[in-house]
């Protein structure tokens, strides 16, 4: 008896408007890791106008300019009511920076337009006076210490009713105020930090490949994965200057 196909759907948000310093390294890396776990998965890329996937088991989305936001706002407002009930269904998901700032309320322009946002996180972002642009570090318990690239003019503020993703180490975070990165709520991500993140911090992907097999098989075994790179990597990540 041949072994069950598992296909895992990943969807790709506006790669042709919100994808930059290396963003869709994210997608690769959910990509070959979950073929590395025995899995098997497929990539829908999904841009303005196009008609939502019926099926998503992981939806990942980068970061972009102000223009780009502006770009893709009113179709993300389209799909929101389905982006919504897949957050509050546990669907994981992943969105950096520029899209990070959309699954919140609203991003406020340094000219004061407000670019509306979806609500899945419960925050809003205002443009600051000046740009927060590094090497950045911040630590979780649950996925310890999380390397990347930051660069934003967008100052966060998540509620208190949201648990950021991480506590920050070095760096600005979500507004160089309150020593908050990012933002997890249900299995939804959401990170100021590029570089790609994933290729540096594969927990984060396991833990979406992991929540998505559960959810859509019911179990998932993990395949031991040889990190060697990723570890060399994040080494030389967390000793680059700010
Ligand atoms: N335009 C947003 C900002 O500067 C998002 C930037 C980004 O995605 N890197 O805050």
């Amino acid at each position: 008896m041949t072994a069950e196909k598992r296909t895992l759907t990943i969807v790709q948000l506006y790669p042709d408007d919100m994808n930059i310093y290396g963003d869709w390294g994210n997608v690769l890396t959910v990509l070959k890791r979950a073929k590395w776990h025995g899995l098997e998965p497929e990539l829908i890329n999904y841009n303005v106008g196009d008609k939502f996937p019926t099926h998503v088991d992981i939806l990942i989305g980068g970061g972009g300019q102000d223009s780009g936001q502006l770009k893709v706002q009113d179709d993300l407002q389209k799909i929101a009511p389905r982006l919504r009930e897949l957050a509050e269904n546990g669907t994981p998901m992943l969105m950096i920076c520029g899209l990070y700032q959309l699954f919140g309320r609203f991003f406020k322009t340094q000219k004061g337009n407000i670019i509306e946002g979806i609500g899945i996180f419960h925050a809003e972002t205002h443009a600051g006076p000046e740009r927060l642009i590094g090497n950045i570090t911040t630590h979780s318990e649950q996925f310890g210490d999380i390397v990347g690239y930051e660069n934003h003019s967008g100052q966060t503020f998540i509620d208190s009713d949201m648990q950021p993703l991480g506590k920050l180490v070095r760096g600005a975070g979500n507004n160089g105020q309150d020593e908050t990165e990012g933002c997890l709520h249900h299995n939804a991500i959401g990170t100021y930090l590029h570089g790609s993140l994933l290729p540096k911090n594969p927990a984060i992907a396991d833990f979406l490949i992991e929540e998505a097999a559960k959810k859509r098989f019911g179990d998932f075994t993990p395949t031991v994965i040889e990190d060697r790179f990723a570890a060399k990597a994040r080494e030389i990540a967390l000793k680059r200057p700010r």
